[in-house]
């Protein structure tokens, strides 16, 4: 048995299965969490159909509610944040940290409007355009940003009208279990809905009747798992998927200038980022200058448990990460790649990996051509700009990407030709509630954030009244 409990129809459930949650920073397990059943899930879903029928009624009601979710978990933020510390392995300042940001979120998202746009007002007619919520959200999420990803979805689903089942990964289940029970007296029963489980849960709720947006975070592979799911009852989706963003960095760039903001572009999270800098392309010229100036920034941080003073980088999540970076990290040494400073595993317990720079890589090796999601970072040299821009581009990822110079306008320019979701200059990673993030290509299908996020848990509805 768990401490844990689902969240269904505003009530703690118990189940009669659990699953073990491991440690990262130990590798052991240290908690069960619920395993729901399929009778479970029915349950939630139709608790989330009913709630629907009354949620969708009063926007003034669901706002203020999204407010008083927004300073429960600034309350509870310090007591939630050790929870997502044990299972995810992140410093607990980030943490913590991730749930004042998901306070923040809820709080903008119930500032946005869902305004109805009149396109006729005559003596023939008025036509209206209004937004009409959809029904029921099945909210998938990973487990690299656990609260601040599933945020993304409920927030905006709330506001829109929505009602939501949201299944966290089981690599991260208990942070998501512990925010469901935060707000069991904050919203309605049967709003939000929490439950936990395998993949297969996953699954369930992709192919459930009673769905009608399914908002995904995760892996390009399984995006695409869920795509084809959703296809035969013609589910909406909003896919948020993996990433392989490349930072550009032009000529005049000064490489101590900038290496200290590129390296938290690339390491934070410990590289579990879906639009963490994953492959930098510099100018011949800078190339040895920049290869030592990230070293130098990989050599000095301090990695451990996150619970540990002054830890800036915790381990990889789960032991099948850390086997995938290792993997392409050593792949990568065998082809040739100049290890900087890391390229193998820590010693001892616990699914750590040494920050790794690599130099003396190219196109052609799997972890320039691959997503790594974790702290190895290939630095390539390139020649004239253009070049870059079309390497930079030649995969079938589009999440994000930046370009850095000491004339922004120039790099402005330069990102406006990266095939991606979110073009940044002279920065990487500035995540912001008001603009829309999602992926080209094979990195997403939508975007969330801002009102083109809230839009995506909406249809619109023509409203054509006739005067005559
Ligand atoms: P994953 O695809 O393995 O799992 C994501 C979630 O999907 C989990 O909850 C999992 O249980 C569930 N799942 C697995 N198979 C399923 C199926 N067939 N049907 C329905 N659900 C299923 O991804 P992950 O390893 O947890 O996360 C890492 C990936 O997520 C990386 O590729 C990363 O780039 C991506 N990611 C993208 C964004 C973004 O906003 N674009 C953000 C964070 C992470």
């Amino acid at each position: 048995m768990s401490d844990f409990t689902l969240t269904i129809d505003g009530k703690a459930v118990a189940a009669a299965d659990s699953f073990g949650v491991i440690n990262p920073s130990t590798g052991a397990v240290f908690t069960q969490a619920p395993e729901c059943t399929k009778a479970q899930l029915d349950a939630a879903m139709e608790s989330a159909d009913l709630a629907y029928r009354s949620w969708r009624l009063d926007e003034a009601k669901r706002r203020q509610a999204l407010r008083d979710v927004a300073e429960v978990l600034r309350q509870k933020a310090p007591e939630l944040g050790q929870i997502l510390c044990q299972e995810q392995g992140k410093p607990l300042e980030k943490a913590i940290g991730e749930f004042f940001g998901a306070s923040v979120w809820f709080d903008y998202t119930a500032s946005l409007e869902l305004p109805v746009e009149v396109v006729q007002d005559d003596d023939e007619g008025r036509v209206e355009v209004h937004r009409r919520p959809l029904g029921v959200v099945g909210a998938i999420t990973p487990w690299n940003f656990p609260i601040i990803l599933a945020v993304w979805k409920i927030a905006p689903a709330l506001l829109a009208g929505n009602t939501v089942v949201i299944k966290p990964s089981p690599y991260t289940p208990l942070s998501t279990l512990a925010l469901g029970e935060a707000l069991r007296d904050t919203l309605p029963p049967g709003v939000l809905n929490v439950v936990s489980g395998g993949d297969e849960l996953g699954k369930w709720i992709t192919s459930h009747p009673t769905v009608r947006k399914i908002s995904f975070t995760g892996s390009t592979a399984t995006g695409k798992h869920v795509a084809a799911s959703a296809a035969p009852d013609l589910k909406r989706m909003t896919l948020e998927l993996g990433g392989n963003d490349a930072a550009i960095l032009l000529p005049d760039v000064d490489p101590e200038t900038v290496a200290d903001d590129l390296f938290w572009g690339a390491f934070e999270n410990t590289g579990q980022v879906c639009s963490a800098i994953k492959r930098v392309f510099v100018h011949e010229d800078r190339y040895a200058a920049t290869l030592e100036a990230l070293a130098s920034r990989a050599r000095n941080v301090k990695m451990g448990d996150g619970f540990a003073e002054g830890v800036e980088l915790g381990p990889l999540n789960n032991k099948m990460q850390f086997d995938r970076v290792t993997e392409l990290v050593s792949a990568a040494i065998d082809g040739g790649a100049r290890v900087m400073t890391g390229g193998a595993p820590r010693e001892g317990e616990g699914y750590f990996f040494e920050p790794t720079i690599l130099g003396d890589v190219a196109e052609g090796v799997r972890i320039v051509d691959e997503e790594q999601f974790g702290p190895a970072l290939p630095i390539l040299s390139y020649r004239e700009v253009d070049e870059a821009v079309d390497r930079a581009n030649a995969t079938m990822y589009g999440l994000s990407g930046s370009v850095w110079s000491s004339d922004a306008q120039r790099a402005a320019e330069v990102a406006r030709h990266l095939e991606c979701g979110t073009a940044w200059v002279n920065q990487h990673l500035k995540m912001l509630p008001n603009a829309p993030f999602g992926g080209a290509k094979w990195s997403g299908i939508g975007v969330e954030n801002g009102h083109w996020g809230l839009y995506g848990f909406t249809e619109t509805q023509t409203l054509n009244i006739n005067k005559g």
